[in-house]
């Protein structure tokens, strides 16, 4: 199994085997309708680094896409929300106290954007937090050759923080919103400048998989 880093217009991406296959590990857990669900419990949250990021690659559509799906559009960000199976959650806690260290509400989540074979979105249209998050089963099985992807993860979501702030300052002084001025705001941040993030280059890591093993 391998991990490896993918970075492409302003865009990082841990990519990692396992992905997909890891039906047996505690976050992936899903008592949701589709089973094979990863960690896609996920409510997606753009935030305006993302949302530049989409422009200046030239989906500008995506954006309005999202905005067309009701209440998602904030301020300065766009939260998507999935579905949450709330009476077999209510159920489950009556039932099972199974992982104390653990948020037990994730295995009744369930990101929109995911279908049966996978997430439907490019890499390139997700927000960040989606194409660098990894679940500590991965973590472990990488062990101490992951912290130079830990730093730059860090990094990039400093990096984010940072000009976030910027981006909304450059909103902000024009009184723009993205949920008042959609258009207008999505213009500014067209204009706005956002200096690209530097990435590391990233041996990938093997991680043998098959000598571990989960029960969830
Ligand atoms: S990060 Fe872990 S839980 Fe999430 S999809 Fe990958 S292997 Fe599965
Ligand atoms: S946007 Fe894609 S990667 Fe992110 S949580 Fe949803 S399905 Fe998963």
């Amino acid at each position: 199994m391998l991990l490896s880093y993918k970075f492409s217009n302003n865009i990082p991406l841990f990519k990692c085997d396992i992905c997909g296959n890891c039906s047996n590990f505690v976050e992936s857990t899903s008592y949701t309708n589709i089973k094979n669900r990863g960690c896609c419990w996920y409510f997606p949250k753009y935030n305006l680094v993302d949302i530049k990021n989409i422009i200046n690659n030239g989906n500008i559509d995506f954006i309005y896409y999202l905005s067309s799906i009701p209440n998602c559009v904030e301020n300065y960000d766009i939260r998507v929300k999935g579905i949450f199976f709330k009476n077999q959650y209510d159920n489950y806690t009556e039932n099972n106290i199974k992982y104390s260290d653990f948020d037990n509400s994730l295995f009744f989540r369930l990101c929109p954007f995911l279908k049966k074979d996978g997430c439907k979105l490019s890499f390139s249209l997700r927000p960040h937090p989606c194409n660098l998050y990894l679940c500590r089963e991965v973590l472990q099985l990488a062990g101490k050759v992951y912290t130079m992807y830990s730093r730059e993860r860090k990094d990039y979501y400093a990096y984010c923080n940072y000009f976030n702030e910027c981006l909304k300052e450059d909103l902000e002084s024009n009184n723009a919103t993205l949920s008042d001025n959609l258009e207008e705001s999505l213009d500014i941040l067209n204009s706005s400048t956002l200096p690209p993030f530097q990435p590391r280059k990233l041996q990938n890591i093997y991680i043998n998989y098959s000598t571990c093993h989960h029960s969830a």
